[in-house]
Order: C-alpha cells, then sequence, then structure tokens
C-alpha cells in the first residue's frame, strides 16, 4: 500500500528535537501519512516515539523541521484547534463523572447543541458495545471497558486525525487481542488516520497498513508489514521485527 493511494494528509518534514540543547531526541524525522492509514511507530523504549507525537498534538514545540496536516504546517496552531483526537495507555477517564459524561465532555467544551451530544453519546455507546453503560461510572467497568470508553471519547468528536500511545500497554494478552480488532474494526468502519505507537512488533504487524521502525531518533524503515517482513532494510529492522515479545 502506498501513500498514494491514500492521498497525502500528514507530512513530517526534517523534523528535530531536543530537551537540553544538547543531545536530539528526535534526529531527522520524515514521515508521510495518507488520509486513512494506519500508520505505526514501531520502536524500542526510549527511541523517541512519544516526543514524535507529542509535537504532533502540540503539546512539545518542533525544535526545527516542519509538519503539515492537509498541507498547512501546524506549528503554532494550539492543541485543541488541531481537532485531534488522542489516547493514551494511562489516559484516565474522569473519574467523578458517568461514562456518558465522560463521552459528553469533548462535545460539551466544542457547544454542540444538546440534543445532538446526547445523540451522539448512544451512537459511540452502540459503537463500542456498552449501551446501557451511560450511567456507570468508570470505577465500576473493567479496564477493557473502561479503554473502549476511553477511545470512544477519542473519536466522539470526529476527529479526521486519531493519536494512540501504547493505549493497550496495560491491559493483559486477551484482551489487548480483543482491543486490536476493536480498534481496527472502528478505524475501518469510521475512516479516520491513526498514528500508532508501540514496542510491541506483533501488533503493530496485526494492525497497520504502513509501519515506521524507528530507532534513536530516526526511522529505520518506512513499508508495509509484509514488506518489512520479508525485506529489512538492515539488521536493527531484521531483529526487532524478528523478536518474540
Ligand atoms: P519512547 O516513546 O520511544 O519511549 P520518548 O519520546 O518518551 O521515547 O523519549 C525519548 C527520549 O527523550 C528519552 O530519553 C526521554 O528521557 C527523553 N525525553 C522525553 N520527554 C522529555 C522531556 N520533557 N524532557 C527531557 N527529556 C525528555
Amino acid at each position: 500500500m502506498q501513500a498514494a493511494q491514500y492521498g497525502e494528509f500528514l507530512s513530517f518534514n526534517h523534523v528535530k528535537k531536543t530537551f537540553d540543547q544538547k543531545s536530539l531526541v528526535v534526529r531527522d524525522f520524515n514521515l508521510e501519512v495518507g488520509r486513512g492509514e494506519f500508520v505505526t511507530l514501531l520502536g524500542p523504549s526510549g527511541s523517541g516515539k512519544t516526543t514524535v507525537l507529542m509535537m504532533l498534538a502540540g503539546f512539545e514545540n518542533v525544535t526545527s523541521g516542519s509538519i503539515t496536516l492537509q498541507g498547512k504546517p501546524i506549528t503554532g496552531i494550539a492543541p485543541y484547534k488541531r481537532n485531534i483526537g488522542m489516547v493514551f495507555q494511562n489516559y484516565a477517564l474522569f473519574p467523578h463523572m458517568t461514562v456518558a459524561q465522560n463521552l459528553a465532555y469533548p462535545l460539551t467544551v466544542r457547544k454542540l447543541p444538546k440534543s445532538e451530544i446526547a445523540q451522539r453519546v448512544e451512537h459511540y455507546l452502540k459503537l463500542i458495545e456498552l449501551q446501557g453503560f451511560g450511567d456507570r461510572h468508570p470505577a465500576q467497568l473493567s479496564g477493557g471497558q473502561r479503554q473502549r470508553v476511553a477511545l470512544a471519547r477519542a473519536l466522539i468528536f470526529e476527529p479526521e486525525l486519531v493519536l494512540m500511545d501504547e493505549p493497550l500497554g496495560a491491559l493483559d494478552k486477551k484482551l489487548r487481542e480483543q482491543m486490536q480488532f476493536e480498534i481496527t474494526r472502528l478505524h475501518k468502519q469510521l475512516g479516520f488516520t491513526v498514528v500508532y505507537v508501540t514496542h510491541d512488533q506483533a501488533e503493530a504487524l496485526t494492525m497497520s497498513s504502513r509501519i515506521a521502525v524507528f530507532n534513536q531518533g530516526m526511522v529505520q524503515q518506512y513499508d508495509t508489514p509484509d514488506q518489512l517482513y520479508e525485506q529489512p532494510a538492515n539488521a536493527f529492522v531484521a531483529s526487532f521485527i524478528g523478536e518474540n515479545n
């Protein structure tokens, strides 16, 4: 699958990031993501994956280089105006709010009419198969159910781009596999673009249209799962993709 098949959507151009003005955490990051793609940054812990997402979300500045979304540079645009959905491993739901209130929150801050909010909350509860759970509090849900609510909360304002940083890291293997399936299903159904971060190569290979294997702040290879598996560009990619963890 080539980006041309999707149309250009997101592009990183020579992005660099340093926190202490000495060492570059992100050394020279270039990536093209097509509209509707599911692109995964796969790499070991500490390789700079989260830093890339933070720059894309607007929570960290880019030291140099640029990021463009739909052809426009996003430098200087406040995070909430980027209209990007986010799911993190420990992205806590608001504990004092019910599930329905958690889901309504992104729509309330965007000042949608009350009737539309109620409709969408019902619709998304159905999408994540938690109809009838709207009045519960997060503490009354299982880990997997909570993560499904977090996923719905990231999608409910219908962002075109959704960032996910190790969203399944806290779940056990069985639940993780179920959630991989859920995320893939919602991605296919709703058509948003995903930038996903994980250190788990099996997860990346299952879910992604393309994978950027990342190490020490640089993309080592950017390819489809099949190509990465069959034609690793270097020894790092070969050993990382081949690991069974
Ligand atoms: P990954 O997501 O691949 O585990 P990170 O992007 O979290 O990697 O971190 C990459 C490197 O950047 C690490 O060495 C980390 O300590 C450093 N780093 C991340 N955020 C900050 C920060 N706010 N200040 C200083 N160093 C940071």
